[in-house]
């Protein structure tokens, strides 16, 4: 992908963003849009466009983002009161086509989502 995906402009530098944490193979970053007191974004370097585009290959990766997201909430001070969100397709409300976990907390939430 590259030229035309938002988080491979952050992630390459093109694109300003307010980095959070970051790794080799992930970084974090505040959502332009919190929709929570705390609401960052935990995303991938590798462009993948949506959890569908996952594979077995990706069986590591997708473990470090699950382990980013604990430590995005431990560091935003949420731990035992945060939400791990994945939209897929348009239909889920998906905008940006580059694989990303939402973090979101700081509030009460409610079940189910919209
Ligand atoms: P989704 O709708 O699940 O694809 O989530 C995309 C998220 O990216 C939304 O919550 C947007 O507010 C957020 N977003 C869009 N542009 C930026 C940006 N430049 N920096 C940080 N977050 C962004
Ligand atoms: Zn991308």
């Amino acid at each position: 992908m590259g030229q035309d995906c938002l988080f491979c402009a952050i992630a390459d530098g093109r694109t300003d963003a307010d980095v959070v944490s970051e790794s080799d193979r992930w970084f974090a970053i505040r959502d332009i849009n919190p929709q929570a007191p705390v609401h960052v974004l935990v995303i991938p370097r590798e462009h993948l466009a949506s959890l569908d585009d996952l594979e077995e290959a990706h069986r590591d990766l997708a473990g470090e983002l699950m382990l980013a997201a604990r430590e995005v909430a431990r560091s935003e001070e949420v731990s035992g009161g945060y939400r791990v969100v994945v939209n897929t397709g348009g239909r889920a409300g998906q905008s940006v086509h580059h694989l990303h976990l939402h973090v979101l907390g700081g509030r009460g939430m409610r079940w189910p989502p919209g």
